[in-house]
C-alpha cells in the first residue's frame, strides 16, 4: 500500500493508526504520516535526486503513495528561488530570496497539497470529497478534482475573492458561499460528511495535504545546496506550509541530508486584521483564541482559528522563531515595493512578509548578513481587487499634454 509510509500518528500522543484506509482526525486533532526513513535513505540519496525530473514528485519516497499509484498531476514544477538584491537592499539585507510559488498550477502553492491529497483520495477509493477554503485551496481543489475525476464540494466565505469563485465554476465543482468565516465553512463540511458521505479535505482534517506542502522544504534545501537559510518568513493561515516544512526539515535531519544544528528560524507572519497565532505566541499559550472580526485583503491568511494552531506554535518555538504581526493598511504598499524593485508580483499574503522584514531588521532580530527566504504563496494577479489600479486615460481626439504623460497622470 503506502510505499514507505508505515503508519499515521496522532499529534496528541503519538497513538498509531494504519495508513492504508481513509483517516481524518484523532480526538479532533491532526495526524502525521510517518515513514520508514531508513528504507527511504537506502532508496533515495541526495545524488540520486539530482537526476530526477524537476517537479515535486521527485521526493516520491517521502510521499504517502503506493509505488504504482497513478498521480493526479498538472505539472507541479519546482518553483524558482529568486535572489532579491534590490528588495533586500531596502532593508540592508545582503541575502534575500523569494521562492515563487505563484508558478504552480492554479497560481498558488495550494496545488502541492491538493495534488497529493487527490492522488491519495483516489488511491483509497474515495469518490466524493469536500473542502472548506479561504479561496485558493478551493480553486486548486476544483482543478485537481476535475483532473482526478472526483466529485467535489467547496464551501467558502461569502466575501471570498471573485477569482476563486470563478475557478470553482470553471472546473465544475459544486461550490457555495457561506455567510461567515472559514470556521463556519468547516462546520458545514463536517455536518455534510454524514448527510452526503464525502471525505473532508479541509486544512489538516486529513494527513496528506501537509505531505504535499512539505515538498517546499525539500526543494528549498536542494536549491540552496543543502544549506538551509537562517530565517524563513511565511504568511501563516492554517499553517500547513510552515508545519509541513518543519516536518520536512526533521525528516531530512534524520536522513542525514541536512545538519540538525542549522535549521532555519521559522517566522509566522500575519496581518493585524487576523493575527491569532501572533497573540498566542506573545501570550506563551499552546493554543490560539479565535480572532474576532477577522478582516484582511490577504484572504489566504484570514483564518481566525486553526485546528493545527499548536503545531504552528511548536514549530516556531522549537526553531527559535517568532510570530509577527504587520499593519494591514500597508499591504498594498509592500506589494508595489516588491514588484517595483524586483518585478515579482507578490500576493498580499506574501507582502506581509516584506512588512515583517521592515520590523525585524529595525529591531535587530534579523541580522543583516543572515540568509532569508520569503515564500510567495500565490500570484498577485489573483488579487486585482487588492488596491485601486484603474489607469489614467488618454483621449486621442484632443491634444496630448506630454508633461502630464511623463508624470503618469494621463492627458
Ligand atoms: C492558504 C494560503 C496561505 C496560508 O497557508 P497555510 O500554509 O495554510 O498557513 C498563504 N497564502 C496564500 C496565498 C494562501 O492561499
Amino acid at each position: 500500500m503506502g510505499l514507505l509510509a508505515t503508519h499515521l500518528e496522532s499529534t496528541i500522543d503519538a497513538a498509531r493508526f494504519p495508513a492504508d484506509r481513509p483517516q481524518t482526525l484523532d480526538r479532533g486533532r491532526p495526524l502525521w504520516v510517518r515513514y520508514d526513513l531508513e528504507a527511504v535513505g537506502r532508496r533515495l540519496t541526495k545524488m540520486g535526486l539530482s537526476s530526477r525530473p524537476t517537479d515535486m514528485w521527485r521526493y516520491r519516497e517521502l510521499l504517502p503513495l503506493g509505488e504504482t499509484t497513478p498521480l493526479v498531476t498538472l505539472g507541479e514544477t519546482m518553483t524558482p528561488l529568486v535572489r532579491c538584491l534590490r528588495l533586500g537592499a531596502q532593508y540592508g539585507l545582503a541575502h534575500l530570496w523569494i521562492k515563487d510559488e505563484a508558478r504552480l498550477p492554479t497560481g498558488s502553492f495550494k496545488s502541492r497539497g491538493l495534488a497529493v491529497a487527490m492522488t491519495k483520495a483516489r488511491e483509497l477509493g474515495i469518490r466524493r470529497v469536500a473542502i472548506a477554503t479561504a479561496g485558493n485551496a478551493g480553486g486548486a481543489a476544483a482543478a485537481y478534482a476535475a483532473r482526478a475525476g472526483l466529485e467535489l464540494y467547496v464551501f467558502m466565505p461569502a466575501d471570498t475573492p471573485p477569482v476563486n469563485q470563478f475557478e470553482c465554476r470553471l472546473a465544475g465543482a459544486r461550490a457555495f458561499l457561506v455567510e461567515g468565516s472559514i470556521r463556519d465553512c468547516a462546520s458545514v463540511v463536517s455536518q455534510g460528511s454524514d448527510a452526503l458521505g464525502w471525505f473532508d479535505l479541509s486544512t489538516l482534517k486529513e494527513p496528506y495535504r501537509l505531505e504535499g506542502k512539505k515538498t517546499m522544504g525539500f526543494e528549498l534545501a536542494e536549491q540552496l545546496a543543502w544549506q538551509l537559510p537562517d530565517v524563513i518568513l511565511y504568511p501563516t493561515g492554517g499553517g500547513t506550509g510552515l508545519i509541513g516544512m518543519w516536518k520536512a526539515f526533521a525528516e531530512m535531519v534524520e536522513l542525514g541530508w541536512v545538519a540538525g544544528e542549522s535549521l532555519p528560524r521559522m517566522v509566522a507572519v500575519q496581518s493585524s486584521g487576523c493575527a491569532p497565532i501572533v497573540r498566542a505566541f506573545a501570550a506563551g499559550a499552546r493554543h490560539a483564541e479565535p480572532f474576532e472580526g477577522a478582516a484582511t485583503i490577504a484572504s489566504g491568511i484570514r483564518v481566525p482559528s486553526a485546528i493545527g494552531d499548536f503545531l504552528i506554535l511548536d514549530a516556531i518555538r522549537q526553531s527559535n522563531g517568532k510570530a509577527v504581526e504587520v499593519d494591514e493598511a500597508q499591504i498594498g504598499r509592500w506589494m508595489r515595493l516588491a514588484a517595483q524593485t524586483e518585478g515579482l508580483a507578490l500576493c498580499p499574503e506574501a507582502a506581509t512578509c516584506v512588512g515583517a522584514l521592515e520590523s525585524l531588521t529595525a529591531d535587530g532580530w534579523l541580522g543583516l548578513d543572515e540568509r532569508v527566504v520569503i515564500f510567495n504563496t500565490a500570484a498577485a494577479q489573483k488579487y486585482a481587487h487588492a488596491f485601486e489600479s484603474r489607469l489614467p486615460t488618454i483621449d486621442p481626439d484632443n491634444r496630448i499634454d506630454w508633461d502630464r504623460v511623463a508624470s503618469g497622470d494621463g492627458s
